[in-house]
């Protein structure tokens, strides 16, 4: 009998690979690499249709970028995190009874232009009082935000930002203001290489109201653990999954302490780069390969501060406009702090993509900014850090995106979710969607096998 090349006794003997121990025993129907918010939510659906599953996560507890650090009497979440109560994400939560508390914040802010502030406002009324425009800026800009909602963006998806807004808008100031507001709501700021349509759908979710949650985004997490506990999911963290072998109904992944899990189904919601990496086999990865050579990461700089207190209360929200800056006392709206009267605030810079990182020159900047709203700042810090490049979505929504599909062909039993899969919404809306996406394909499979017996 020819050797199968994918079985771990043939990459044993290639690589003399001593499995040191071995959870074979159990055979699982879907093990999910990723106890996020896309793994996680996967596992619910899943466990709820009475599959056999288990979460492995490579780190020392689950909730990758949802998590929530308890600080000096503060909640901080890994940066500045709101729930788009309209996107196709909470709408899944909610049939999954996940309870999304919290505030939305105020639509008043402050704008820095100039090294000046300005009120930051998108009611008409007030713009029209706003000195940071002229009558004919004013104009534009009224007449661009309230016909948003008829542009019909399936028509512009390949057409990039940056070309959408020469053609439409001519005002500079007004095209500053547009690249705000979608910085604002997409965490981009590429407009040469993002898609038009994507990312004006995107501002006008936003423009319909972002939430922050009380507690912070591990609420959401661990509602989710609750549930995919009590439904029977099993979770092991600390488990790093470096190697795929073998195809439905017969996957095994390997640990990076030689640990093996066999199982009919995969579902990976780590990086397209990371899933490539687990496929060794060259004919099996070129769609993998195809989708890594395409994401670009959408990456920002953030500093996490919790203030004793804030001499300016009124600012609750201040954005850049000739600078992708962004500011949020998240707290003035939503329950995060477990000691009275400290505030949460969460600053960011929107890096992009082919700027060269300089974390000193962006903490700078960002401290400059800070200090025009709170010149007091620094006497008032009981923590902070500063994250000075993270992830924050693994695909840029750019004008050459593949459509990415839950389902990687040449592996049968193999399932991608995440951010960076293109089912529906973008951040954690894509994760979500494309976690019940992957969910009911397996689900769907396993009813029409019993179907047709
Ligand atoms: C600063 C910041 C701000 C954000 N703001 C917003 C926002 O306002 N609104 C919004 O909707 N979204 C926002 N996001 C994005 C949102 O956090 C993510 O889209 C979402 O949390 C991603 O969930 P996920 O499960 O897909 O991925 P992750 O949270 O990255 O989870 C993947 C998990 O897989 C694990 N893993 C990876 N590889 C392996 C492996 N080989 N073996 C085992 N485990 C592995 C990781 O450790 C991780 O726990 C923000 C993100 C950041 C960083």
């Amino acid at each position: 009998m020819s050797q199968n090349i994918l079985t771990p006794r043939y990459v044993s003997k290639t690589k003399r690979r001593v499995i040191l121990m071995t959870e074979n025993l159990q055979k699982w129907d879907v093990i999910i690499i990723g106890g996020g918010i896309a793994g996680l939510t996967a596992s619910v659906i899943l466990s709820k249709a009475n599959k056999k599953v288990l979460i492995l996560e490579k780190a020392k507890q689950i909730g990758g970028r949802a998590t929530t650090i308890e600080k000096a009497g503060g909640l901080l979440n890994l940066g500045p995190h709101a729930i788009y109560p309209n996107g196709p994400g909470v709408k899944i939560l909610e049939e999954l009874n996940i309870k999304l508390n919290g505030g939305s914040p105020v639509s008043k802010g402050t704008l820095l232009y100039e090294n000046k502030t300005y009120p930051l406002t998108l009611s008409p009324v007030a713009l029209l009082t706003s000195k940071l425009l002229k009558w004919k800026e004013k104009r534009e800009f009224i007449k661009l935000v309230s016909g948003l909602n008829k542009i019909n963006t399936k028509f512009i998806q390949n057409i990039s930002l940056y070309d959408w807004v020469e053609a439409h808008i001519i005002e500079e100031k007004v095209k500053k203001l547009f690249y705000m507001l979608c910085r604002l709501s997409s965490y981009c700021n590429d407009p040469k290489r993002s898609s038009a349509g994507i990312i004006i759908e995107q501002v006008k979710l936003g423009l319909t109201g972002v939430r922050y949650l009380d507690g912070g985004w591990q609420t959401l997490v661990d509602q989710l653990k609750q549930q995919a506990l009590s439904h029977g999911v099993t979770i092991k963290e600390n488990h790093h999954i470096i190697e795929l072998l073998g195809t439905h109904p017969n996957i095994t992944l390997i640990d990076s302490l030689d640990v093996t899990f066999t199982t009919e189904h995969v579902i990976s919601t780590s990086t397209p780069a990371n899933t490539l990496s687990m496929i060794k086999s060259e004919q099996m990865s070129s769609t993998l390969k195809q989708y890594r050579d395409l994401c670009i990461p959408v990456k920002g700089a953030f500093w996490d501060i919790v203030l004793k207190k804030t001499t300016n209360l009124n600012v609750k929200f201040a954005l850049g406009l000739d600078e992708p800056l962004y500011y949020s006392n998240q707290s003035a709206v939503a329950n995060l702090v477990t000691e009275p009267n400290l505030h949460i605030i969460h600053l960011g810079k929107y890096l992009s993509t082919d700027e060269k990182l300089d974390p000193k020159k962006n903490h700078k900047q960002l401290k400059n900014f800070l200090s025009v709203i709170e010149p007091d700042w620094e006497k008032e810090v009981v923590f902070q850090r500063f994250l000075p490049s993270l992830t924050v979505c693994n695909a840029m929504p750019s004008t050459n995106m593949p459509k990415i599909n839950t389902e990687i062909s040449e592996i049968p039993g193999l399932y991608v979710a995440g951010d960076w899969v293109t089912t529906n919404g973008l951040l954690a809306d894509a994760s979500i969607t494309s976690a019940k996406a992957a969910a009911d394909a397996i689900l769907e499979e396993a009813s029409s096998l019993t179907y047709t017996g």
